[in-house]
């Protein structure tokens, strides 16, 4: 059997480069400008191994290029005593002049609602667009922040060289920090977009019909070659570990040998994700140095010690600026 093995294979890495190396330039000029970097908060609840590892690259990708960085760690054995630490760790965040970006640590232990993160977040340090301001300036079609994924995503699809306006796209998910953000941001360049979810009835017959398919199921093996029309461009989001192999939710071998272009996990949008966050995380100290200058002119962010992780094996995931699969 021949297999045709001819589809682009779409790379996060060189493009998270790319935007690093602007970050970089932008995070100095700002700098001088106003005497310190823009500075990143990054809070924990509960820990758990892969998110800390996450955390930590993107904590080391800040180092790269500048950025200052904050790991706040809220203790507590208990869902009650975590989320009122959590509240009171993104509302004193939220009020520090020098704090220009907040992340908290997804998904949330057991118990505690992201309600608790968007009450407190301060929409113009919200650089993964959860709050709903930010949420709702993306269903309108403003500018605001969008989730850092979505973005890859799209950013992804731009640089594939593929014609969004017109084009059919599908999303396979339907959550609100990927799946819809993404399908908002196709319609707004002007795709025909179907957002399919767990209870789509026949997924294979969206897909098939879609130039355009992004995946952001979370399910390994969801989408297969023979569910694609042949010259479709694919985004694997989905991140997932099978038989030990982080893995998207795409199979990529038969896949690849249809589509004209596709992400590989890992090393697809995953790398590109958190050089959009730090990108995001610049803009932001942007936009408070303009829209609050006397806050911007105060003191640099106070050193807090950054907690290390208690497993030494946690601390090896995080040699790769990139930062993210
Ligand atoms: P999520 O909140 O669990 O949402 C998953 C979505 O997929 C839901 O809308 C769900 O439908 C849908 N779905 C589940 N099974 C399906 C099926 N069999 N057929 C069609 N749709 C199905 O997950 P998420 O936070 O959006 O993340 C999605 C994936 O992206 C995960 O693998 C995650 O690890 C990955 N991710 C990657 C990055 C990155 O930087 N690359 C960042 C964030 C997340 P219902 O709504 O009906 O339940």
């Amino acid at each position: 059997m021949t297999v045709q093995t001819g589809a682009r294979l779409l790379e996060g890495a060189p493009i998270a480069g790319e935007i690093r190396s602007r970050v970089a330039t932008d995070v100095a000029e700002f700098a001088a400008t106003h005497g310190r970097p823009p500075a990143l908060a990054v809070v924990v609840c509960g820990r758990s191994a892969p998110s800390m590892v996450y955390l930590e690259r993107i904590l080391k990708a800040c180092a790269s290029v500048g950025i200052d960085s904050r790991f706040v760690d809220v203790p507590g054995d208990d869902a009650a005593t975590l989320g009122a630490g959590l509240a009171a760790a993104v509302r004193e965040l939220s009020a520090d002049p020098a704090v220009s970006g907040i992340i908290v640590q997804m998904p949330l232990p057991a118990g505690i609602n992201l309600r608790v993160v968007v009450d407190e977040i301060d929409p113009l340090k919200d650089i993964d667009g959860i709050h709903p301001l930010n949420a709702g300036l993306l269903r309108l079609g403003y500018e605001g922040f969008v989730p850092a994924t979505a973005h890859a995503a799209l950013e992804m699809l731009e640089r594939s060289g593929a014609t969004i306006p017109g084009s059919e796209a599908v999303v396979i998910g339907r959550s609100p920090v990927v799946g819809m953000p993404v399908a908002f941001m196709l319609a707004k360049a002007s795709a025909t977009v179907t957002v399919c979810h767990s209870r789509t009835r026949d997924l294979a017959a969206h897909t098939r019909r879609a130039d355009i398919v992004v995946a952001a199921a979370g399910r390994p093996g969801l989408v297969t070659g023979d569910m694609l029309k042949p010259g479709a461009v694919v985004i694997d989001v989905g991140i997932n570990v099978l038989d030990g192999k982080l893995v998207g939710d795409v199979d990529f071998e038969s896949a690849r040998a249809v589509a004209s272009a596709i992400t590989p996990v890992p090393g697809g949008v995953g790398p590109l994700t958190n050089a959009l966050l730090l990108a995001h995380l610049v803009r932001a100290a942007q936009r408070q140095a303009a829209e609050r200058p006397a806050a911007a002119a105060r003191k640099p962010l106070a050193r807090s010690t950054p907690t290390e992780p208690a497993d030494p094996a946690e601390r090896q995931g995080a040699a790769d600026p990139d930062g993210a699969p």
